[in-house]
């Protein structure tokens, strides 16, 4: 049977009543945490993870990642819920060891599982170290992130950690165009390749 993540989301959601649980959720960057953050602000207490290894180059992630403190100074001066933000190391060779031997892949393919793999396993051993009731991953609002993978490694995760994984795909109720408009709400720079060298030069050969 094909699940529908974000029905699971929307019936996860109706049983909190008034209770909301701290989520730890990781950014790949600001434009798509832009709707992410909005949206789940109504139900969790959110704490943002950045932790993106794979980006390249080092000026693209530090650029990133103050975008990604921008929006959320932007989103805090609005709400009362304040997020919270969690910085990581940035160490570029832990994914170009993930990733060898699937540098030509297509974005999709393994190269992007093991990236993905990388990203939830810190998230979810971040959530489990400091408490958190959840964690998820703001990937799969993008249309070339696969959901079905992403919930299915979180999940796998989630068994490790022994922290509850939300469910999602943020792709729908139309995420990805939220966040495209979101993003010129708060003014934040849209990088045109997913974030490895790998995907900059494949955008670039097109
Ligand atoms: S294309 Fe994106 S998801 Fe795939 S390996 Fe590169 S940074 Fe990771």
């Amino acid at each position: 049977m094909v699940r529908n993540f974000q029905r699971e989301l929307d019936a996860l959601i109706e049983t909190l009543g008034d209770r909301r649980p701290k989520l730890l959720l990781h950014s790949c960057c600001g434009p798509c945490s832009s709707y992410v953050i909005t949206y789940l602000n109504d139900y969790f207490d959110i704490t943002v993870l950045y932790f993106n290894p794979s980006i390249y180059p080092t000026e693209e992630y530090l650029h990133r990642k103050e975008v990604q403190l921008d929006l959320i100074e932007k989103i805090n001066r609005e709400t009362e819920h304040e997020v919270k933000f969690i910085d990581s190391d940035y160490d570029h060779d832990s994914f170009l060891e993930i990733a060898k031997g699937h540098e030509t892949d297509p974005e999709c393919g393994e190269r992007c599982r093991e990236c993905y793999l990388q990203r939830l396993t810190e998230t979810g051993r971040v959530a489990a170290e400091n408490g958190f009731e959840y964690f998820c991953s703001t990937l799969s609002v993008s249309p070339h992130k696969n959901a079905a993978l992403l919930n299915e490694l979180g999940e796998a995760v989630a068994a490790q950690v022994r922290v509850l994984w939300l469910p999602s795909d943020f792709k729908k109720k139309e995420g990805y165009k939220r966040s495209i408009e979101l993003s010129k709400v708060y003014d934040l720079y849209r990088q045109d390749y997913c974030g490895c060298e790998f995907s900059k030069n494949s955008r670039l050969s097109e």
